[in-house]
């Protein structure tokens, strides 16, 4: 049966979630995912969210992102992460969320191509936490309803302006909803791949559909490698090991157990240190040790890394383990500009779906959710405005 309602967000990550939290009380809201209501990538994020330390880390984040990014960024967009970060933190907070702290002070650590540690973090457990207190938010507001195993199939699209989108359900019925506004947050695309971590329900929906409608699409050829992925023979998503574990010691050997690169270096450039390595070697993965890291370091800052790999038989305080890159995050996607809005009225695209530019050709580390929670935010505010 046909819907109509206000907005209507396809995605309950954390970008959809949190463009939900922004908009009026007073609006409509559906709120649709294709799978249940958990599995989103944000919620396997394991790094941390990266903040502005300080005004004096202006210029060193700023420099950090653009040369992760190949200089191809969006000035305009990291500009605006960047000096929006301190409120969503805030904000994040205010839902509730716990980061990891010490007498009171936020602990930050680091992962690869930052020049400081900037990054908040919850155990190894960042996007869980932050989903769940966003979940927790969004089911206590009454004008937000949400529909688990409901699929965007299309978009409607009158003159040039978005209308609704059109859903499968999942005893297979399709309908419309139609809405004022279309909220994009559908994630990346990891599902096309044989090797990846995301969900393999993630399969770049958005995209297609939006191509299908001639809507502008970016930097389609830009995929994130993750570097270090544990490796498995069997079948299904591929489990991150987390940046950060390089950021605090972690070292990656060869086969001889020789280092050969630097292990704090771009994603990009460390995932084709390792896949020369692997060819020259012959072998199907490389070697990461955390010998270098304090037992008890492993035990608080990585408890979900240390049981994964136990229960894979691996002890991480003792043994290294085997890891490979994996497709891990995409940069392209539907066009949008710094208010999440696309080339089609009345259509907005946030999240990992979206290209806004901040990424350029390759992100940094632990930018992501925080470019998914300022730019929806942005998004929201602009619908608000907008009908007002
Ligand atoms: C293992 C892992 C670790 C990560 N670690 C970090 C980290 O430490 N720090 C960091 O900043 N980033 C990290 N990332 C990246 C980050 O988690 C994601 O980029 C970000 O959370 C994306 O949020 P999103 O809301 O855009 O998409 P997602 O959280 O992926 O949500 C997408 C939503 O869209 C729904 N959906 C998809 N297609 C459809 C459709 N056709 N119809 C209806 N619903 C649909 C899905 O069901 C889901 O609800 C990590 C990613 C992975 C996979």
């Amino acid at each position: 049966m046909n819907r109509k309602t206000d907005v209507v967000i396809a995605g309950t990550g954390a970008a959809g979630l949190f463009a939900a939290l922004n908009l009026p009380q007073e609006k409509e809201i559906i709120m649709i995912t294709k799978s249940d209501l958990r599995s989103s990538d944000s919620y396997l994020a394991q790094g941390g969210i990266c903040v502005l330390r300080d005004e004096e880390d202006y210029d060193s984040y700023f420099e950090d992102t653009m040369r992760a990014g190949h200089y191809e960024n969006r000035r305009e967009s990291v500009d605006i992460m960047l000096k929006n970060s301190r409120e969503i933190i805030d904000d994040l907070v205010g839902c509730g969320v716990e980061f990891s702290s010490e007498n009171g002070e936020f602990l930050y650590t680091r992962e690869g191509a930052h020049s400081r540690p900037r990054i908040l973090y919850h155990e190894d457990i960042t996007g869980q936490e932050i989903t769940e207190k966003l979940i927790a938010q969004v089911e206590r507001r009454s004008n937000v309803r949400i529909y688990e195993y409901m699929t965007m199939t299309d978009i409607l699209m009158e003159q040039g302006e978005c209308t609704g989108i059109v859903v499968r359900d999942r005893k297979g019925d399709s309908f419309c909803i139609y809405a004022k506004d279309t909220i994009l947050a559908t994630g990346g695309i990891g599902g096309k791949y044989q090797h990846s971590t995301n969900f393999p329900h993630l399969t770049g929906d958005s995209v297609e559909i939006a191509e299908r409608h001639g809507i502008r699409l970016e930097n389609l050829d830009y995929v994130q490698i993750h570097p270090t992925t544990l490796y498995s023979e069997k079948a299904g998503r591929r489990f991150l090991i987390s940046e950060s574990v390089r950021g605090e010691g972690a070292v990656l050997y060869d086969k001889h157990g020789k280092r050969f690169t630097d292990e704090l270096k771009p994603r990009d450039v460390v995932t084709r240190a390792i896949r020369e390595q692997m060819k020259k070697d012959g072998t199907d993965y490389v070697w990461l040790s955390m010998e270098y890291i304090d037992r008890e370091k492993i035990l608080s800052h990585f408890p979900n890394i240390y049981q994964h790999c136990l229960e894979e038989g691996y002890d991480v305080t003792k043994e290294w383990i085997p890891v490979v890159p994996a497709q891990h995050y995409f940069m392209g996607g539907v066009w949008a500009d710094s208010d999440g809005r696309t080339s089609a009225g009345h259509l907005y695209a946030v999240g990992e779906t979206s290209c806004n530019g901040v990424h350029g050709a390759n992100r940094l580390a632990s930018n992501s959710l925080l470019e998914a929670l300022v730019f929806s935010k942005r998004a929201a505010k602009h619908i608000s405005r907008d009908t007002l």
